[in-house]
């Protein structure tokens, strides 16, 4: 080869080097587009996962994040992909473990290898070793790290290089700070106590599903509850207890429906529940299944156990006499009332 041949090829080579690098530039973009188009904390968790799944070839992703706050310590939140986990364990990191001191002050993906050398062995967080994870990423917004993604089994099981690894450790600083923004979302939208949707955020969400409905002609269902009598249950057994009350209560309803419908401590003790592309009927079901689940809560107080009930109300949106979301809104709490007038503990359909 002459010197202009190999000259040629050395050019060629670097010009595909830009190339490629022009490509992964380009999808750094659209992945941060993505991260950025959604405040829904699960979707976004989702999206990351997926994210790195898809740029890394691995078949198992996880990600441990804040559940709120008040709370340094990260848990693995429920949207992990490929893990076969132990039920009755609770993985999380504490706040406080030198695992994240660790990648707080060294921001950097490390291998499991790597990672155990610089901080020892991590069998004192649950079940962490058991997932075999391959590749550990920290998330972080500003200086506070936020999130830990894990990554294992990575298809066709080759190391990861160093490229590779600086392109994750680019998605990560993208993911960091989508994550904190779609945090703060969460709780600043979130009622603390119960985990329940606060009421403003209920309203412009159930807009947004009355908008949807309408052009996709589906039904759209609304359950208003109450507890029964719950003045004198603060009353009996102090305001504590009746938090705790309230507490197991939204929990219940949480577990009686699905991740689509939306949950919102309307009042005090009183909420409400959206329900997209559901009919009347299916509706009145699920208001029933949370009626008997409610009644089904055994609150230990004392050596005793406390129970409460619950009223419900069930309205369905008609596109001819419902114009504003308020109007569904005031047909579901009637309906509530017929169920308080005829006696409580039970589940009235709106007229
Ligand atoms: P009804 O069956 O007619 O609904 O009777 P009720 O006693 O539940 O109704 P009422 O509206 O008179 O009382 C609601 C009570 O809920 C009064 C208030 O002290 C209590 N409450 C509201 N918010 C909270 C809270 O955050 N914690 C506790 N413990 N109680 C609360
Ligand atoms: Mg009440
Ligand atoms: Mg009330």
């Amino acid at each position: 080869m002459d010197n202009q041949a190999v000259e040629h090829e050395k050019l060629e080579s670097q010009i595909a080097e830009y190339e490629k690098q022009i490509f992964d530039l380009k999808q750094l973009i659209e992945i941060s587009k993505s991260l950025n188009s959604t405040l829904d904390f699960h979707a976004l968790i989702e999206s990351i996962l997926y994210t790195c799944m898809g740029q890394m070839q691995v078949m198992k992703a996880g990600l441990f994040t804040r559940r709120d706050i008040y709370e340094p310590d990260l848990t693995l939140h429920r949207s992990h992909i490929g893990f076969e986990l132990d039920q009755e364990l609770n993985y999380t990191i504490p706040g406080n473990h030198p695992l994240i001191a660790y990648l707080t002050a060294n921001f950097g993906s490390y291998t499991y290898e790597e990672i155990t050398e610089a901080v020892g062995d991590l069998s004192d967080i649950p079940g962490f070793q058991d997932m075999r994870p391959t590749l550990i990423i920290p998330l972080r917004a500003k200086t506070v790290v936020n999130g830990i993604i894990v990554l294992a089994d990575r298809i066709g099981s080759q190391e990861f290089s160093t490229a590779e690894r600086e392109y994750l450790l680019n998605i990560a600083i993208l993911a960091g700070i989508a994550v904190h923004n779609a945090f703060l979302y969460e709780i600043t939208t979130t009622d603390m106590m119960t985990r329940l949707k606060l009421r403003h955020y209920f309203q412009s969400a159930l807009l947004e599903a009355k908008a949807e409905a309408t052009v996709h002609n589906q039904p759209l269902s609304l359950i208003m509850c109450d507890i029964d009598k719950f003045k004198p249950l603060n009353d009996t057994y102090g305001h504590l207890c009746g938090d705790q009350m309230l507490k197991a209560v939204a929990n219940t309803i949480l577990n009686s429906i699905r991740q689509t419908d939306i949950a919102a401590r309307y009042g005090g003790e009183e909420f409400v529940i959206m329900l997209p592309d559901t009919d009347p009927e299916t509706a009145r079901c699920i208001a029933e299944r949370i009626r008997r689940n409610t009644e089904a809560i055994e609150l230990p107080h004392e050596g005793t156990t406390i129970k409460t009930t619950l009223s419900l109300g069930v309205a369905y949106l008609s596109q001819d006499r419902d114009t504003t979301t308020k109007m569904l809104v005031e047909r579901a709490d009637k309906a509530l009332y017929m169920s308080k007038r005829s006696g409580r503990n039970q589940v009235s359909l709106a007229v």
